[in-house]
Order: C-alpha cells, then structure tokens, then sequence
C-alpha cells in the first residue's frame, strides 16, 4: 500500500436536527488538525463524523485511534431517507392481452390485435367483457402479461413483500457485496400512533416530541449497527456474518415480476383504499411502494384497473 500521510479528509457531520443538514469541514494532516475539525463540529452542535476517500491503513488510523479519542466515530457516508424507489423497467402488459385470451374460449384463434377493437361498440363490448371477467372472477385471462419492476426499500417491506409467492424475485446480496450505509427513517408526516384491535389498527399522528424521539433513536441505532459492521469488516470477518448487526431500515433493491393476476392480489392486500369489499392494513411503508407500482399499472392497463376498482378491489 502507497504511503500517504495520514488524511482525514472529507470530513462530514449530520446535524441533531429533525432535517438532518450535512456539512462538510475539510481537514488534512493530522491529529491537531482533525481536533479542529472536531471543535468546528462540536461548534455546530454535530453528533456524527465520517471519514472516505482514505487508504484502508488511513482508516484503520483514524478508526482506532484518532476517532475514538476525538469522541467522533468512523461512518462512512450514511445517507438516510424516508422514501421509496420504484421504477417500471420492462411491461409486456396492456388490456387487449386481457381480451385475446378471454375470446379464445369463444372465437378461437385470433390476432392480439383483432382481440382489441377500436369502434365504439366493440370498445363499449370490450369493458363490458372485462368487468365481467373481474366481476365473475375468472382470473386467468389476467395472466397473460408482465410486469418487472425495479424496487428500493428496507428490508423490513422485503420480507412481507416475499410473502406474495406469485411474483418472481431476485434481489441483491450482503454476501456477494458490502452493503451501502442507506437506511429508511420515517418521515415527519409518517403516522406513530396504532390504535383499535388487531387486524383493524388505525394509525393517528405522534406528537413532536414523538416524531423527534423516533427519528433519533432510528439515527442512533443505526450508526453503532453501521459501525460495528465496519469494524467487522475491517478485521477481516466475512461480510454474510458482519451483516448479522445491521438493523431492520437498511434498503436492500431487487427486482420482482408480477402478472396483473397477482399484482391485483398484491394491492388487494397492500393498499388501503375506502370502499374495498374487503379492506386491508397494510404497513405504510409497503403501500408506499404498492402505490407506486399501482401507478404504473393504471396507465398500461386502464380498463382492467378501472374494473379492478370497481368491483372493490378484489383479485380475479
Ligand atoms: C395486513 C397484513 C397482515 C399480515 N400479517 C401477517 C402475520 O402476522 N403473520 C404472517 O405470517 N403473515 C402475515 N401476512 C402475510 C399473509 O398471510 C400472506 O402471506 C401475504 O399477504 C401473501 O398473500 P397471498 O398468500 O395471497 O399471496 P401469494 O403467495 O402471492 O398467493 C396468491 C394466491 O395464490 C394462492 N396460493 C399461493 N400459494 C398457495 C398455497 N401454498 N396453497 C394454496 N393456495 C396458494 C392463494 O389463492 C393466494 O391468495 C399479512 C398480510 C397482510 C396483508
């Protein structure tokens, strides 16, 4: 490894605030230096410091000795938030795939245009049969299309995500990689308090001190896990154990393929709509994502998701 002299470089501080603010407070050299950087941190009433762009020698230094002594702790780029991604990135899904294989039982084959017509009448026909198929619940001329999204989210709206079997996953691996430090804390405007029964909890807003201790001690959690994994990391144990410590918010991304069929299961249970024959309580942050998804389904089929509301909301 080049030597180097010993960089604290890129030395980055979260504000205590409820709208984290970063700052960045440059310093080079040595430990002198890095103390000034940590009056100006302290000045600012920053909690937290961070140290990249150094050699892993660089950061063995300053993770074992500079920082610890300075009461700052070594984390590098934590980045937290409190939204979801989700992006359509192939669809082979429109309503006319609906109707070419609802009028095969009565028409035999035909072309998946001809199954879609464009006059009036038959445009009127058209819903008509697809409400019907919905209504009666004849599921399977649902399948006949496809839908893989691209979705980033915490890991804990993955593991109820994996509960719908009738979709196809692929996400990525703390084995194979070292896991990026982006973790989810809710944000101000995500309800705290759980009230009613089980199964019928209905959620009402926290109080700022609430809001503020969530946001906290979601922040606090989740640098010591961070940085502990780092540590671990450091000393050489393999990633698949070093990743035991991180926390239930850190965002893990994959890939899911869904039919209309078994989105429609999906938001019939992930999304809380009024007027639903059967309502759902989903977890907020999984609805953020069914949503979104939702979203992108409305616009490719617009008959099937008009029927779909229509008839409460219930799957085929
Ligand atoms: C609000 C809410 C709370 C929940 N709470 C809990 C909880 O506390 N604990 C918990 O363990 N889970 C919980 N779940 C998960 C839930 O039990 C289901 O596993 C999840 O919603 C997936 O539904 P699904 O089986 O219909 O989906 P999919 O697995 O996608 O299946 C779709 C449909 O295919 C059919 N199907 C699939 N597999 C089989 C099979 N093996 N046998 C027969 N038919 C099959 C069924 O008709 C099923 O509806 C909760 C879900 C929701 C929405």
């Amino acid at each position: 490894m080049s030597a180097k002299p010993f960089q604290v470089n890129d030395l980055a501080a979260h504000h205590a605030s409820t709208a984290p603010r970063r700052e960045l407070v440059e310093d080079t050299g040595n430990k002198r230096q890095a103390q000034k950087a940590k009056r100006e941190v302290d000045a600012g009433d920053f909690h937290l410091a961070r140290v990249s762009d150094c050699t892993d020698a660089m950061r063995s230094v300053a993770l074992f000795y500079f920082l610890p002594r300075l009461g700052l702790s070594l984390v590098s780029e934590i980045q937290f938030r409190s939204d979801v991604t989700v992006e359509l990135v192939r669809a082979s899904a429109n309503d006319a795939d609906v109707l070419f294989a609802a009028r095969v039982s009565t028409q035999g084959e035909q072309t998946l245009e001809s199954a879609k017509s464009s006059d009036a009448d038959t445009a009127k026909r058209d819903k008509g049969l697809i409400n019907y198929l919905m209504r009666d619940r004849h599921g399977s001329p649902f399948e006949h299309n496809s839908l893989t999204f691209y979705v980033q989210a915490p890991i804990f709206v993955f593991r109820e995500f994996m509960r719908h079997r009738i979709a196809s996953y692929n996400e990525e691996s703390g084995r194979y990689r070292e896991l990026r430090p982006v973790f989810y804390v809710p944000g101000p405007e995500r309800k705290l308090i759980q009230v009613g029964k089980p199964g019928h909890y209905e959620f009402q807003d926290g109080t700022a001190e609430q809001t503020a201790l969530v946001e906290q001690e979601t922040m606090a959690v989740t640098r010591a896990a961070y940085e502990a994994y780092q540590r671990m990391l450091e000393a050489g144990v393999a990633r698949e154990v070093a990743r035991i410590v991180l926390p239930l918010n850190i965002y893990s991304s994959m890939y899911v393929t869904m039919n209309s069929r078994s989105l429609m299961n999906f938001l019939s249970l992930r999304t809380q709509r009024e007027g639903t024959h059967f309502p759902s309580f989903p977890q907020r942050e999984i609805e953020m994502v069914a949503e979104k998804m939702e979203e992108f389904w409305a616009e490719l089929m617009p008959l099937t998701y008009e029927s779909f509301n229509a008839n409460g909301r219930v799957a085929p």
